[in-house]
């Protein structure tokens, strides 16, 4: 296990150039799987007896970071930089901005898509962003468990 303070430091605030292979990676659709902050979401889920979940579950539109099928709860983890996370709000690179601008904007209208996509078929989404999960996990673990708690007193009523 990293410490917080090794887990910060991969944080935001550092780009890569963009002809890493990394970016690039990232670059092509956003396919990092097992983040840090995916892994930090996945194991507090599991500390808020919230197992069970699947890993970008493929029947569900946009494969979600994060999915319990049988619940329709769809969790996407954010990266704020390639999310373009309005709270840190992280300033575009000052070479081919252009570029990246486009890049952002292609990123979050996809993410639009898929919550909307998920959404008419009766899911219920959670985005849940890198900075908010990296200050405190349990929290943003709970807010999926209290929707789960409320739905089931909501049935057994
Ligand atoms: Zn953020």
């Amino acid at each position: 296990m990293k410490s917080d303070d090794e887990i910060a430091q991969r944080g935001v605030g550092r780009i890569p150039p963009p002809s890493s292979p990394a970016v690039s990676r990232v670059m092509k659709g956003n396919r990092g799987k097992d983040t840090t902050p995916e892994l930090l979401m996945r194991a507090a889920l599991r500390k808020a007896g919230i197992p069970g979940y699947r890993l970008h579950w493929k029947k569900a539109p946009g494969s979600p970071d994060i999915a319990y099928p049988g619940r329709r709860i769809a969790i996407f983890v954010h990266g704020c930089y390639w999310h373009s996370c309005p709270t840190c709000d992280i300033p575009i690179p000052q070479t081919n901005t252009e570029y990246w601008q486009t890049k952002f904007e292609r990123n979050r209208a996809r993410d639009e898509r898929k919550k909307q996509r998920l959404e008419e078929m009766g899911w219920k989404v959670f985005v849940i962003w890198e900075h908010e999960v990296k200050e405190d996990p349990l929290a943003c673990a709970q807010r999926v468990k209290d929707y789960i708690d409320a739905v089931s007193a909501k049935a057994s009523r």
